[in-house]
């Protein structure tokens, strides 16, 4: 699968879902209570991959939010 096709089905699965992009573009922004990074910067599973091509220095691999 290339990236357009998973792009555009991810844009079909949010529409369907009714959820704002906006609420989504909120959800990725949260920061991490361990390192400080935003959501995206995390993988699936949590695992902090860093920022602009500096790998996070806090080793963090559980995203935590900080609300
Ligand atoms: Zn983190
Ligand atoms: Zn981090």
């Amino acid at each position: 699968m290339d990236e357009t096709t998973n792009f555009n089905k991810t844009h079909d699965k949010i529409t369907i879902s009714k959820i704002p992009i906006g609420d989504l573009i909120l959800y990725f922004r949260v920061k991490c209570k361990h390192c400080g990074h935003h959501r995206i910067m995390h993988d699936s599973i949590g695992k902090c991959e860093g920022v602009m091509n500096k790998p996070c220095n806090s080793g963090c691999d559980n995203f935590s939010p900080e609300i």
